[in-house]
């Protein structure tokens, strides 16, 4: 028998990683110039690291292999060995990178409860230790933006801004995990340079939504960059003629950071959508990322994604009752509908 429906293109709304390089993009990175980067010769490495140093209104920036490991030399810049790192319980930083700022860094995580979209300004100024004997001291505080597991929202400029003023009121230092801070400076509008100058560091990833196959950038002032430069390369992060990637990376800045408030705008239609079953809240999804909460459906996630595979629509079940939908360059309005349609029959069949 002919199943008509493989016949149809998979639609892989898992990750914003799962996108492939363009034509354009292969391109740009066939006529790279190089030179071995562990040198600092590599003119396209370099041009790139100045480029988004620049777009943060920072001295300096260094390429890395992976968002991962861009954060984890970042946090080793902001947090000395044993000093005390706040975060977020569902942090990127302290969930899916695998224990790696104790393990790596030496660094002691306290976290705050995650609280999804908002932050908790106050809460996390409570939670400030003082520097000195006989408590660990706090010494850095790291934010996500966007923040993945809350649902790709986007922290208030302003909360930011109150964060900062606590921060440098204890002399604590900031990082910013900016794996998606490109779909924040689309969402809301605020200059990247914004962002940049209320952190110490932050990390910034070429391959999500900006569709470049491999890479990160690290974003700070020189001489911290130079650190990081001897902590990449003590972590084995060290590439040579890696200006081939750099190359996509520039591509992707130049072509394909405005096109994510189309991202962002499937996102709504599809969280729209399926508003009526009370799954997600269309107003909270302001970004690429669609979480559908299905606490109150006789469904798990794992089941829906599993459904929703066999119509060759992909989605990613991040906790027991949670599916996470993400839109990025390969999917269009054809994949969206499929998405909306292949959705709406299976929790029209779990209310
Ligand atoms: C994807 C992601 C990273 C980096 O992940 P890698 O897979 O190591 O590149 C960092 N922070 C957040 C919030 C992410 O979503």
């Amino acid at each position: 028998m002919v199943d008509l429906r493989s016949t149809k293109p998979a639609v892989d709304l898992r990750s914003d990683t799962v996108t492939r390089p363009s034509a354009g993009m292969r391109q740009a990175m066939a006529s790279a110039e190089v030179g071995d980067d562990v040198f600092a010769d590599d003119p396209t490495v370099n041009a790139l690291e100045a480029r988004v140093a620049g777009l943060f209104g920072h001295e300096a920036a260094l390429f890395a292999p992976s968002g991962s490991m861009a954060n984890q030399i970042a946090l080793q810049l902001v947090t000395p060995r044993a000093g005390e790192l706040l975060a977020g319980a569902d942090a990127h930083v302290v969930t899916y990178e695998l224990g790696a700022a104790g393990a790596i860094g030496g660094i002691s995580t306290r976290t705050w409860p995650a609280v999804g979209a908002s932050l908790d300004v106050g809460q996390i100024a409570s939670m400030i230790r003082p520097q000195g004997y006989p408590s660990l001291p706090t010494r850095a505080i790291a934010v996500e933006q966007t923040h993945n597991l809350g649902g790709g929202t986007v922290i208030p400029l302003a909360t930011l801004r109150t964060l900062r003023e606590i921060s440098d009121k204890s002399g604590l230092l900031m990082h910013c995990d900016g794996a998606r801070i490109w779909h924040a400076h689309v969402a809301d509008g605020v200059p990247l340079h914004e962002y940049g100058a209320l952190f110490d560091t932050l990390s910034v990833c070429l391959s999500k939504g900006l569709g470049a196959p491999v890479g990160s950038l690290v974003v700070g002032s020189a001489a911290r960059i130079a650190e990081a430069r001897v902590i990449r390369k003590r972590m084995g992060g060290g590439m040579r003629q890696v200006g081939i990637l750099a190359a996509a990376g520039d591509y992707a800045l130049t072509h394909n950071v405005s096109r994510l408030a189309e991202d962002h705008a499937r996102a709504r239609r599809l969280a729209e959508a399926l508003s009526k079953f009370n799954v997600v809240n269309p107003e909270e999804v302001r970004t690429n990322l669609v979480p559908i909460d299905l606490t109150g459906t006789s469904i798990d996630a794992p089941t829906l994604a599993a459904e929703a595979a066999k119509r060759d629509v992909h989605v990613a079940a991040m906790l027991p009752h949670l599916v996470r939908v993400v839109f990025h360059l390969d999917v269009d309005d054809n994949g969206l509908d499929q998405a909306t349609t292949v959705l709406t029959e299976i929790l029209d069949q779990s209310r």
